[in-house]
């Protein structure tokens, strides 16, 4: 996996992979790590669920509650494995895709001198990170380097390069998701300018913080407090594996949880985020080095080799004022323990079993409620995806994704693009004058399906087979070094930021571009062998999804280009606004799931919210085009019972059906934009006259909103 970009929406980070949220928001699926001794775990094929009619508990009212009705009896048949944080009807697909890259990875990793530099990088990787007895007989050596590094600091003015080297080399250490990046210190890298998308310019993100966001630091309830508990105590056990003695790691923990809470506290909050006119910060350097004087910002750039930008952006100018007065506050000796604490903290995926395990006790078992850690292959292979994916990926497209798929869904695509421009021109709120700027933006998105038109270059990433730490840090300061060197070069529009054989789907405004990785372009989002009114439900949803996207309340604010302008007229705007409030208060609702209590923030899912009830309808429209070409109508009988209409609502909720457990679905709740299963079926469903006529739904019946939205 790449970095996201600042503002580059994705359709699920639940589904992603289980680990990418569990672990420390890294995105950085190899966190749950630890020796499994499981190599000869079980090859057989993993199971692709396909869209079953007889899935449907027909004992349960559809106008009651559509997706029970829908997933009742998946639901119940498929309990949430030990080493899962979920289990949804799309997780059978994410074992046969980790499969598919499983079998290339082990047919490249024979130590064959003949094999082309693709396959030795890929078999090497493997190689490497299947070796558990050579990590455990390396031990912490790997580490000695940076601790004495460090240790040896003279003055703060030496943070500067320390900090640059963790940038640099560490897995996880910059990568930005949708809130905030884990960077010690600070985010660095190369950023599409939001005011010219045509140029790329250096931003510098708040970060510093080893837990998904602020509020795990500052929240007062109970679970929350128990949990900071339990984070202070893994600080405490990783200092101690790494060689401290029992009183200083109990120190050290305590200076760790007080530096990071503090670093916590001036940090943006992530429904502020959302907005980008508050991000969008631009500075000379002279004015970030007046910000921050402790870090020595040309000595910075020097060291990470940034070319020289036009302008710099901080994301946050009070967290960097705040986090100077710390760094002058705090004598040396705590950011050098802050900086340990970030090796140690950073590698433990890479390491020996006991820093893996202890790992994954916090990070997973704690925070996410995995009771299991996965086997060994799954986390190399999602390790190698994320490290080396297309190069991985390629295998994958020629077995998994062939030319009759790809132009079913280009065709699915131009068809849903035509629905949004139909619905665009039956709005009765919006002024001709804003229609046709919304129709420019329209056909200025760029479709990309599947994989991308060519592939990276590795070359220059060297892997070997002796060191998974090593190759895993050879490939982030690649990574790193490449997308600080588009500094001042012209945006690339052909790069992709997930990988081929991700389940998983994109906009990114800055591009204007649409994005389906073959990944999802499978089973039982995109199927083959079923109709169109199966495929439109599932997979259409997720199409138009991504296409509302470009019409939230955050990607609305670019346009065509990709530049942050505003296109609406004042009015027009207003109106927007006023159905995009609507939204937000319905979404702000209780989620019994998570635990009593727990109240999902409307505002921060408002965007994705908005993707769903606009991508359904879009999906529902381009269906009833697709069955009209036929001379048949929605409401015609279709296969095994259903109206096509039908067929349409029930495909879609079943491609959503998961069993999550509280923990993550807590997590997922305080830091995720996107909403729970449930109610991206339930909500949307309810606020639709469409579904009522499925299934002659009747006011007063509970998927029958009083105040339905719509916004598209
Ligand atoms: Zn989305």
């Amino acid at each position: 996996m790449s970095p996201a970009k600042t503002f580059a929406v994705s359709l699920l980070s639940l589904i992603l992979a289980a680990a990418a949220v569990a672990q420390t928001m890294h995105l950085n699926s190899a966190l749950t790590s630890t020796s499994g001794g499981d190599a000869a775990a079980t090859k057989e094929a993993p199971k692709l669920e396909h869209f079953d009619p007889t899935a449907i508990d027909k004992t349960l009212d559809p106008c009651d509650d559509f997706y029970k009705y829908s997933c009742n009896k998946w639901l119940t048949a498929n309990p949430i494995p030990a080493e899962e944080v979920f289990w949804s009807t799309g997780s059978g697909l994410q074992l046969w895709n980790e499969s598919l890259l499983r079998e290339t990875l082990e047919a490249a990793s024979a130590n064959d001198p003949k094999r082309d530099p693709v396959h030795q990088k890929i078999g090497d990787y493997w190689a490497a990170c299947m070796d558990e007895s050579g990590i455990e007989t390396a031990g912490l050596k790997q580490l000695q380097p940076a601790l004495a590094r460090i240790a040896a600091l003279k003055s703060k003015k030496d943070l500067t390069l320390e900090i640059a080297r963790l940038h640099h080399m560490y897995p996880g250490a910059w990568l930005q998701s949708d809130n905030q990046t884990n960077a010690p210190f600070f985010g660095f890298t190369g950023q599409q300018d939001y005011d010219d998308a045509s140029k790329v310019v250096a931003q510098i993100d708040q970060g510093g913080l080893s837990l998904p966001n602020r509020d795990y630091y500052l929240n007062t309830d109970d679970k929350s407090v128990e949990l900071l508990k339990k984070y202070r105590a893994h600080v405490q056990k990783m200092f101690a594996l790494s060689g401290e003695s029992e009183t200083q790691a109990t120190a050290d923990a305590g200076i760790i949880l007080e530096l990071e809470t503090a670093l916590a506290k001036p940090q943006m909050d992530n429904v502020k985020r959302r907005d980008p006119k508050n991000i969008n910060n631009k500075m000379t350097l002279a004015q970030v080095r007046e910000l921050t004087p402790s870090i020595d910002w040309v000595a910075y750039l020097k060291a990470v080799k940034a070319p020289a930008s036009d302008h710099y952006i901080v994301t946050s100018p009070d967290f960097f004022r705040a986090e100077e007065k710390l760094i002058q506050e705090h004598p040396l000796e705590h950011w050098q323990t802050y900086l340990r604490w970030q090796v140690i903290h950073l590698s433990a995926p890479y390491m020996t079993k006991a820093l893996v395990d202890e790992n994954f006790d916090f990070f997973a078992r704690a925070l996410a409620g995995q009771p299991e850690m996965q086997p060994r292959w799954r986390r190399c292979v999602r390790a190698a995806d994320r490290d080396l994916g297309e190069a991985l990926g390629q295998a994958y497209v020629d077995r998994a994704f062939p030319p009759d798929s790809k132009a079913r869904t280009i065709q699915m695509v131009h068809s849903i693009e035509r629905a949004l421009s139909a619905d665009i021109q039956s709005l009765a709120w919006m002024s001709p004058v804003t229609k046709e700027q919304a129709v420019t933006k329209l056909k200025g998105i760029e479709d990309k399906i599947g994989y991308p038109s060519h592939w990276r270059d590795y070359s220059s990433v060297k892997i070997t087979r002796s060191s998974y730490l090593d190759n895993a840090e050879q490939s982030t300061s690649t990574e790193f070094d490449r997308w600080v060197a588009k500094v001042g070069k012209p945006v690339d529009r052909t790069e992709w930021t997930m990988t081929p054989p991700t389940i998983d789907a994109y906009y990114d405004p800055q591009l204007n571009t649409i994005n389906f990785p073959a990944g999802i372009l499978q089973p039982p989002f995109f199927d083959f062998s079923q109709d169109d009114a199966v495929n439109y439900g599932a997979i259409g949803m997720v199409i138009g999804h991504e296409i509302i996207h470009g019409f939230d309340d955050q990607g609305r604010k670019f346009d065509a280009h990709g530049n942050l302008r505003d296109w609406w007229t004042a009015d027009d705007g207003k109106q927007y606004d006023e159905r995009g409030k609507c939204i937000s208060d319905e979404y702000t609702q209780d989620v019994p799931d998570a635990g009593p209590g727990v109240k999902q923030n409307g505002l921060l899912t408002q965007g994705e919210d908005t993707a769903d009830n606009g991508g359904m309808r879009l999906a529902l429209n381009a269906l009833e085009a697709s069955l009209k070409q036929d001379g048949k109508s929605l409401d015609d009988q279709g296969p095994d019972g259903w109206t096509y209409r039908q067929r349409f609502f029930l495909s879609s909720a079943y491609s959503w059906c998961a069993n999550v457990r509280p923990e993550i679905a807590r997590l997922v709740v305080t830091t995720d934009p996107h909403s729970l299963p449930v109610f991206r079926i339930d909500n949307v469903v309810s606020n639709m006259s469409e579904f009522q006529q499925a299934f002659g739904c009747k006011a007063g019946q509970k998927m029958v909103r009083a105040n339905a939205c719509r916004v598209w």
